[in-house]
Formats: structure tokens, sequence, C-alpha cells
């Protein structure tokens, strides 16, 4: 099996640029399944799409991590996320740009191929829509699969959607990458920077219960005031956390509508004073460590 990453921004054709290339691997007699991954972005956004190729039926359904190939169809992209990341050693790099690939800066040394992909299209197409030459390039630097089936499968995919016309053009962009893509290796030392967790640190989203009041002439005031009232009164099921199996991860802290929960010691305690018991740490919680137990009052 080999499997293949694109990054593109929405409204590139990179999801349609891993279906053609799949049934171009399907007209080759290969089995191959391909699929985007988007988030709730519009166009211009980065998104990914995959393709897998095997001899073999393919059952694996997951994301590609650790891809052979990564196909990049928006130069830019380079700059900003490092597309490299869990490509395979011996893997390589299929760039749409200008640069030949030893003008090509990434975060190590890898096989790199390199195709105008954008004059390209604009000359055949007469629009900047990258994702069919860049299937050219893809046949010409892998290797893997024949630029004639490539052809066919974009007369096919495109041609249905796009109509006749259309789809010639985008096989004759193909072939023009097939024969203009250079392949030779990139630099190393472009440095990224570490991507943020999406889960804010303490000090930057203190919620509710889990910050003091704040004590003015007029009394207490701000977020923190409402804790004079012991709002967990009403609670009827309580949430007991299992510290053995608490590993810190702060996924119920965060969700607590109520900023019950602190973390101390990296595991997570309740603040009975103020849970109403409405269960949604225990719902939340990946660990299975929180219980809700009914409570008992005496
Ligand atoms: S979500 Fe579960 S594992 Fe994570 S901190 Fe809370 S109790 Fe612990
Ligand atoms: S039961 Fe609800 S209020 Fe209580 S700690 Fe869990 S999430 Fe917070």
């Amino acid at each position: 099996m080999y499997e293949i990453r694109f990054h593109g921004r929405g409204g590139q054709g990179g999801r349609m640029a891993a279906e053609a290339l799949a049934l171009a691997a399907f007209l080759e007699g290969k089995y191959a399944v391909s699929f985007p991954f988007f988030g709730a972005e519009r166009r211009g956004a980065p998104v990914r799409a995959f393709t897998r190729i095997d001899d073999k039926k393919i059952r694996i359904k997951t994301q590609i991590y650790e891809p052979d190939y990564v196909v990049v169809l928006d130069e830019t992209l380079i700059e900003t996320e490092d597309v490299l990341e869990g490509l395979k050693p011996d893997g390589m790099v299929i760039i749409n740009t200008q640069k030949k690939p030893e003008e090509v800066k990434l975060s190590r040394s890898v096989r790199c191929a390199t195709i105008d992909a954008t004059t390209i299209a604009l000359e055949t197409i007469g629009r900047a829509i990258t994702n069919t030459a860049i299937l050219g390039a893809i046949s010409r630097a892998t290797g893997k699969i024949g630029i004639d089936a490539i052809e066919k499968a974009i007369i096919e995919k495109f041609g249905a959607r796009l109509g006749k016309e259309a789809g010639e053009k985008n096989a004759i962009a193909a072939r023009k990458a097939y024969e203009k893509t250079i392949v030779g290796i990139a630099k190393a030392g472009k440095k990224f920077e570490g991507k943020k967790q999406w889960l804010p640190t303490v000090d930057e989203l203190p919620l509710g219960g889990s910050i003091g009041t704040l004590q003015t002439e007029a009394g207490l005031v701000g977020i923190g005031s409402f804790s004079e009232n012991k709002t967990g009164g009403w609670r009827v099921f309580m949430p007991v956390v299992d510290e053995q199996r608490c590993t810190g991860c702060k996924i119920c802290w965060f969700y607590c509508p109520e900023g019950a929960i602190k973390m101390v010691d990296n595991k997570a305690k309740i603040n009975y004073d103020y849970c109403k018991g409405c269960g949604i740490c225990e719902n939340e919680c990946p660990f299975k460590a929180i219980e809700m137990k009914r409570e008992v009052r005496i």
C-alpha cells in the first residue's frame, strides 16, 4: 500500500484531485480509497485530502498520518505548516511552485518534485485551478501510476462535472505537468513553531468558582461574586473522581459549566460547594475517571 496526503485550500480542488487519483488507480486494476478532511471554514482555509492505493482490499479508514507522498497544491502552505509532518523517511513531497526542488526550504531535507502547476493551469484551462496539473506531476514524480490512467480518470471525473471539453483540457494540463516536473532534493532548515494546544491554561481561562471573589467597598463583585451562593445544594448526584484513572487531561475542567473543578497536582478536584451535579464532567471524561453517584445527605 502507499498513501498520499494532499494539502490545499478550500476551493482549490484537493478533494477532486484525491478522488481522481483513486479513480486512475482503479482504472489500472488497483484498489483505492479517497476522502477529504476539512473543518467548518470556507474557501481559502487549509484542507487536506487523502488517497490510499493498494493491490489488496483496503480496510483502513483513518486519516493518513504517515504518508509515502505529500502533495502541496498551494505553495503558501509550506510557510505556515510543516507539510512534512509524519512523511516517511524515504517519502517525497510534490509541490506546486515555480522553484526548483533545491530552492525549496522545508523542515528537513527530503526528496522533492516541483511543478509550476498554476502557470500550466492558467495557460491550458484558463483558470488557476491546479488540481489536475498536479496529478500529472504525481504520475511523473512517483512512477506509481501511469499518465494514461491519470488522463482517463480526469476526462471521466472532470468531464462528467464540467463537460467533455473541459475534461479534455484538464487532461492536457496533467500531461504538460507530467512532462515538466522536476525531481530533486529540497533543503532543510525551515523552523515551525509548535502548534498551540487547543485547551487554554488555567491562567488564560479562569471560570466561575475557579477564581476568587473581588471584595470592594460595595461588597463582592465580579465573576466570582456568586461564590457566596453555595449552589451545590440542589445536587442529587455527585461526581466522584477516581484519581487512579485521572490523567490530568483537564477536559472535565474545561467543560464544567460551574467552574467547579480545579486541577490539583494534575488531578481533577471537585468543589462540591458549587457543583450542581449536572454530570457533564462524567460524560466528557475520556478516561472514565468520573462517576456520578447518588448523594447521601446527612
Ligand atoms: S477529564 Fe477525566 S481524566 Fe481528564 S482531568 Fe477530568 S477526571 Fe481527570
Ligand atoms: S457535575 Fe457538572 S457542575 Fe459538577 S463538577 Fe461535573 S460538570 Fe461541574
